[in-house]
């Protein structure tokens, strides 16, 4: 990738997609942002993203693929009904897997991309955290990168700064790229809509606190 290149970052305003978009702000001449709604409870997250998209000059646009949801309302991000698991389960994902999800927003936000003359897709996702979502593995994006361009004719180029890095290195990089305060009091990763620290005791927000308390230990160190 040059300097002079056009990123596209698939956008929610929580803290791994807040990092990748100012990782595209360093590694792009022009850097746009996708957010999705897809029926999630928290409209908020979408106010956020538009919130720090704007203070970092970046294009904003929304896509609603909220048939998703209506397709499979079987997981508790969509569903009030069902209660979130707060571990995973030993034989499952956990109802926070929304399947197909990653998928349908690469596959809208590089047709979006395209349209804009944008070949370089950025998203954050991590095979190093615990939930094993199948669509966030290595395998998942490198064969769905290959399907965009047999299915466009183009030649895409799918981005994933995070897929290696812990959260800890995901707190690493957002100092490194100058925007850590930024992403530790701006961005909403909490599944109970808080943003910030959050609620403290959801999935996402342990998962963010004890890579946060893990790269301030090692700061010190
Ligand atoms: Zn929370």
């Amino acid at each position: 990738m040059k300097r002079k290149d056009a990123a596209m970052v698939c956008f929610s305003g929580g803290q791994d997609s807040t990092t990748c978009l100012f990782w595209a702000k360093k590694h792009f001449e022009r850097v746009e942002a996708v957010c999705f709604t897809y029926g999630q409870k928290h409209a908020l997250e979408v106010q956020v993203a538009e919130r720090i998209a704007r203070g970092a000059d970046v294009p904003f646009h929304l896509l609603d693929v909220s048939l998703i949801s209506q397709l499979d309302p079987n997981n508790s991000l969509v569903n009030d009904s069902i209660a979130m698991d707060e571990t995973k389960p030993s034989d499952s994902y956990p109802n926070t897997f929304v399947p197909g999800r990653n998928m349908v927003f690469l596959t809208f936000a590089a047709i979006l991309a395209r349209s804009l003359g944008i070949k370089h897709l950025v998203t954050g996702v991590s095979e190093a955290d615990y939930s094993g979502y199948p669509d966030c593995r290595d395998t998942f994006i490198r064969s769905l990168n290959v399907t965009l361009n047999l299915a466009m004719d183009d030649q895409f180029v799918l981005h994933t700064p995070l897929m290696d890095r812990d959260k800890s290195e995901v707190w690493a990089l957002a100092d490194e790229l100058g925007v850590f305060d930024l992403v530790r009091t701006q961005t909403l990763t909490c599944y109970n809509g808080i943003i910030a620290d959050g609620c403290g005791h959801c999935p996402a927000c342990l998962l963010r606190k004890r890579g946060l308390e893990k790269y301030l230990s090692t700061k010190k160190a």
